[in-house]
């Protein structure tokens, strides 16, 4: 297909060893999921904390090997390939994390941290480097000057800003982006959501974007993937998503997001508990446990995606095709 990025029945669980007051077990932190990403496309990934989205993230990077499954990035399966030889692949495939500061090194000037990857992926001959770092740092709202200085010298927008100079350096197709904006002002988060997506605009650039936040990635995406404990149960455009959620998780997690127009209000669907233990999932479907709506059916048999309409698909026994 014409997707630039896709994940086919991905499965990452990993084993836990005894604990102080725990037995040994299986983790299934990401459960049989299926995504594709298109050129220039934006693809939400929500959730609850303990949902496995991070973990697919890191999984479709490469950063942890897949159980099982298959994911191709240009077409070309990356999930087989040894460290080596994803190395050069890996220009196409970027990631910035939530936490800048933890992923830029601190001894290290903002004009290295960003030489570093132009010169690993051979982006422009070595005399052009200065003058490539000066760009990148004009494209993400930062002077030149910023080059000689270190990560600590700036604020948490400014250093997130660094890390998506880091990313678009190699000039990549796909950018995953897990909790980017999450641990910044909302006034901050939202200059560089639109920073993400002028980028977008202007290079045709995907985003895998993981975030908690409902709000965040109804601004920044065109479609949307929720996931619950290791399995996507909700995808759809983004429209009809935040429009007619089909999920009762998709309309639990929505109906917590203020809305600004008064009279719209969502009514509040409580989520009862925590997220459970991806130790020991529920049987059956694997929010039974805290959906309003669970019938009898739904401790045993596993819901299937099934597509409603055109791009809008959820795996729920109580929804079927109109
Ligand atoms: Fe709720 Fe059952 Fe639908 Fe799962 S399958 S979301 S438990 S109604
Ligand atoms: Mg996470």
């Amino acid at each position: 297909g014409p997707e630039v990025l896709s994940v086919q029945d991905l499965v990452k669980h990993y084993p836990v060893r005894r604990g102080l007051f725990a037995a040994p077990g299986t983790v299934h932190a990401v459960d049989g999921i299926d995504l594709r990403l298109m050129p220039g496309e934006t693809l939400g990934l929500v959730g609850e904390s303990g949902c496995g989205k991070s973990s697919a993230g890191k999984t479709i990077l490469g950063l942890t090997p897949p159980t099982s499954g298959v994911i191709r990035l240009n077409g070309r399966r990356i999930d087989t390939l040894s460290r080596g030889s994803m190395r050069p692949l890996r220009k196409d495939l970027q990631v910035v994390f939530q936490d800048p500061f933890s992923s830029l090194n601190p001894r290290m000037t903002v004009g290295d941290i960003l030489a570093e990857p132009l010169r690993n992926f051979d982006v422009v001959p070595a005399s052009g480097r200065d003058g490539r770092i000066a760009e990148l740092l004009d494209r993400v709202g930062l002077p030149a000057a910023a080059a000689g200085r270190y990560p600590y010298e700036f604020s948490g927008g400014q250093r997130q800003r660094i890390g998506i100079a880091r990313a678009l350096a190699p000039e990549p197709k796909v950018i995953v982006c897990d909790e980017s904006v999450s641990a910044l002002d909302v006034s901050v988060q939202a200059q560089v959501i639109n920073l993400l997506m002028d980028l977008q605009r202007d290079f045709g650039i995907s985003y895998l974007f993981i975030a908690h936040d409902l709000a965040v990635v109804e601004h920044i995406s065109h479609r949307v993937a929720v996931m619950y404990l290791g399995r996507i149960v909700e995808i759809a455009d983004k429209a009809a998503l935040y429009a007619r959620p089909q999920h009762p998780y998709t309309e639990a997690l929505l109906s917590a997001v203020p809305r600004p127009e008064p009279g719209r209000a969502r009514t509040r669907i409580p989520l009862k508990g925590d997220v459970p233990s991806p130790l020991n999932p529920p049987s059956g479907c694997r929010f039974h446990t805290r959906c309003p709506l669970a019938i009898d059916r739904c401790r045993t048999e596993v819901p299937a995606m099934t597509k409603l309409r055109p791009g809008h698909s959820v795996a729920c026994h109580l929804r079927t095709p109109d």
